[in-house]
């Protein structure tokens, strides 16, 4: 088929650029100095026009819809993959051009604007453009609108794909009703931060038993490597190239541990696709809360739990002796399930967080529905945070402007990094039927854990949607009971 040959050879340059562009954005987080940032961004600029020219090129959408008419001759995997890149041309095709060069430049102005009223905390400067933002993202509902897909089903349905406010609103509803008066109850009289958690931890220390974390979650070091930068992340090209990053703290001793075994799950998930999907757009993850569901398991259900540090903790106290000498296994598991109300969501226990996405979700969907006000969303967030945490922001800093998704124009993302809790849980339960997890972590690794998370969930990538591999890892479709009475049965205690 001539309309394949095209397309096969046009996706092998659309994955050159995806190298090239992750390359290059993980040396400007990791190793570039700041001042030699400006001389990429021109190159950047070229080749993001490059590649915007490979995937509307109408020779590559005329193949698309031709090998889309003919699906039912293509393998699975390479279906699945047109079904989806023609889905997103066609979507690329609605929104006007004038309209989408519009949104980038209020965002890109509106950005610097954003972070000076962040550092203010004053929510009347970012106000202006948050209200173009909301705008065009109204807009978009009614470019993108499907016949079952409408309003903000259209944005939830961007990031997750088939997760639309009917399943979200199942899912929020029953932590409104079963764990918001649980976590009142939790975090009333809060224990205080131990004593000995205000010392000085080595850097060279804290990455020393961040190597040795990675040796025990099995990654193979020949296939990535581990750097510093601001904010730790996952990133690579197919399973043969997957790096994470981590940020050590002196003054937190468990920060950088938490965040390797969150990036290590994130490149498992990598790792473990099957190998056949590399250089296809079908590689990595299914979505964003699969992919969250794979680095929350490891490092709350797995990372938290005192099985893991029964086996662990003797050799941490060994290479920070003699800091940690008396501080017993129970005393540090204590510690590292804390839990408390705060205000900003990056730094939430595992207990609290999914209240925080919860209270983003209900407000885009006001904001998107209509029913609510740009102007009037300090006020609102205030009060629902009162409502749901018994705690009100100082100011809009520690409230309403407190993460930059919708300075970036994302709405519909939040709600993923609940789901992907949620999904861990109900994996961890699946899991449990075919063998004693916690058993397994005495045997000093994760192999185990891999081994079933890679044949039931990461061997199949993106060739699959999310929804559809949790049906087939689980038995079931996403059931949120398994996350609330996860939740409350640990924090129980
Ligand atoms: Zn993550």
């Amino acid at each position: 088929m001539r309309e394949l040959e095209f397309y096969l050879a046009q996706r092998r340059k659309i994955a050159a650029f995806d190298y090239v562009d992750f390359l290059t954005e993980w040396d400007a987080q990791t190793d570039a100095a700041a001042g030699s940032i400006a001389a990429d961004s021109v190159y950047q600029a070229a080749l993001s026009e490059m590649k915007y020219r490979l995937t509307t090129d109408p020779e590559f959408e005329r193949c698309v819809n031709e090998l889309y008419l003919r699906r039912d001759r293509l393998d699975e995997a390479l279906r699945h993959e047109i079904e989806v890149v023609r889905r997103s041309v066609e979507d690329t095709k609605r929104i006007p051009m004038d309209e989408y060069a519009r949104i980038r430049e209020i965002t890109a102005k509106g950005y610097p604007v954003y972070v000076d009223a962040k550092k203010k905390g004053d929510f009347a400067l970012f106000r202006p453009y948050l209200e173009q933002i909301v705008d065009y993202n109204r807009k978009l509902t009614v470019w993108l609108e499907r016949p079952q897909l409408k309003g903000y089903d259209v944005l939830l349905d961007r990031y997750e794909p088939h997760y639309t406010q009917a399943k979200y609103d199942a899912f929020f509803n029953m932590l409104r009703d079963k764990l918001v008066p649980f976590v009142r109850e939790r975090t009333a009289h809060p224990t205080p931060v131990p004593q000995w958690t205000r010392q000085r931890f080595d850097k060279a220390k804290q990455r020393e038993f961040c190597e040795y974390i990675r040796d025990v979650m099995c990654f193979d070091k020949n296939f990535g490597i581990m750097k510093e930068s601001e904010h730790p992340f996952t990133s690579g090209i197919g399973t043969d190239d997957v790096r994470i990053t981590t940020h050590y703290y002196e003054n937190d001793l468990v920060s950088s541990i938490f965040s390797v075994i969150h990036e290590t799950g994130h490149a498992t998930y990598e790792r473990q696709c099957d190998p056949a999907l590399n250089g296809t757009l079908s590689g990595g993850g299914a979505s964003l809360g699969m992919h969250e569901s794979q680095s929350r398991f490891y490092e709350n259900m797995i990372g938290r739990s005192r099985a893991f540090w029964a086996v662990h903790y003797p050799r941490l106290r060994q290479i920070f002796a003699p800091q940690l000498d008396g501080v017993g296994l129970d005393e540090f598991v204590a510690y590292i399930n804390r839990t408390e109300a705060s205000f900003i969501r990056t730094e939430a226990d595992e207990l609290t967080y999914p209240l925080h996405i919860m209270l983003r979700y209900e407000i885009e969907q006001q904001l998107i529905g209509g029913k609510l006000r740009v102007g009037d969303l300090p006020e609102y967030w205030n009060g629902k945070f009162t409502e749901y945490f018994g705690i009100t922001p100082p100011d809009d800093a520690a409230g309403v402007l407190q993460d930059v998704h919708w300075a970036y124009g994302d709405f519909g993302y939040f709600p993923t990094y609940a789901l992907g809790s949620a999904i861990a849980a109900q994996l961890y339960h699946a899991m449990s039927r075919d063998f004693d997890v916690e058993q397994s972590l005495a045997s000093g690794t994760t192999r185990e854990i891999n081994a079933w998370l890679g044949s039931h969930v990461h061997r199949y990538g993106a060739s699959k949607y999310p929804d559809e591999i949790l049906r087939l890892a689980t038995g079931e479709d996403f059931d949120p009971n398994y996350y609330v009475d996860y939740l409350i049965n640990k924090y129980s205690v």
